[in-house]
């Protein structure tokens, strides 16, 4: 869709001089959430949107219009970590945990931290590759997350000593931390050197 002016392609300042409604191709409508977003009620057709390609795109680009273009039927689950992402302040209109694609469960934790009371879900969070999310953005409600057996111990050791150092009696665990993540607990738990000591001299006699 070039501009007959400029003859750039989706070019937003001349939009009613080329958009045709009629000859779009919606294959590209990414492109419109991208640079023609303050035209979108001209734009919008719900019925016509690749919501199962471009449904981030919507999400990431055109968050101001969400209540308008929002459909929990149409919009594609896989692509939900962007609302998480980009629509936090829509939170309890989106949030629904049966279709959330909890596989990026780390963008709830980043990006939803205020909303941790709603989605928080044990059992259904995504431990592994996730863990690190819960430690560093939501420190202040580690007594509802915690659990020694279901966090990522290998992955995410680090994070409990940089942002959860305050909890250390609580998590601290010899034989499930991470040895390779020691050189963190000399930086940011040094106040519980006594406890750990005994585990980096065995690490380090072991090397
Ligand atoms: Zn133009």
């Amino acid at each position: 869709m070039q501009c007959p002016v400029c003859s750039e392609s989706f070019c937003s300042k001349h939009f009613d001089k080329w958009w045709n409604e009629d000859k779009f191709d919606w294959y590209n409508a990414s492109y419109l959430t991208q640079y023609c977003s303050e035209h979108f009620d001209k734009w919008w057709d719900e019925t016509k949107y690749n919501w199962r390609d471009d449904s981030w795109a919507l999400a990431e680009y055109c968050h101001d219009y969400f209540d308008k273009w929002w459909n929990e039927d149409k919009f594609n689950w896989y692509q939900s970590p962007t609302l998480a992402v980009h629509c936090s302040t829509h939170f309890r209109k989106w949030w629904n945990p049966d279709k959330f694609h909890w596989q990026d469960s780390w963008t709830l934790a980043q990006y939803c931290a205020e909303h941790f009371d709603i989605w928080w879900d044990k059992n259904r969070f995504i431990w592994t590759w996730n863990s690190w999310a819960l430690a560093k953005f939501c420190s202040n409600h580690f007594d509802k997350w915690w659990d020694a057996k279901k966090f990522d111990w290998d992955d995410a050791s680090s994070y409990l000593c940089i942002y959860c150092s305050k909890y250390f009696d609580k998590w601290w665990n010899p034989d499930r931390f991470n040895p390779r993540h020691l050189m963190y607990l000399e930086k940011y738990c040094a106040d519980h050197k006594d406890t750990w000591l005994g585990l980096k001299l065995y690490y380090d006699l072991s090397l």
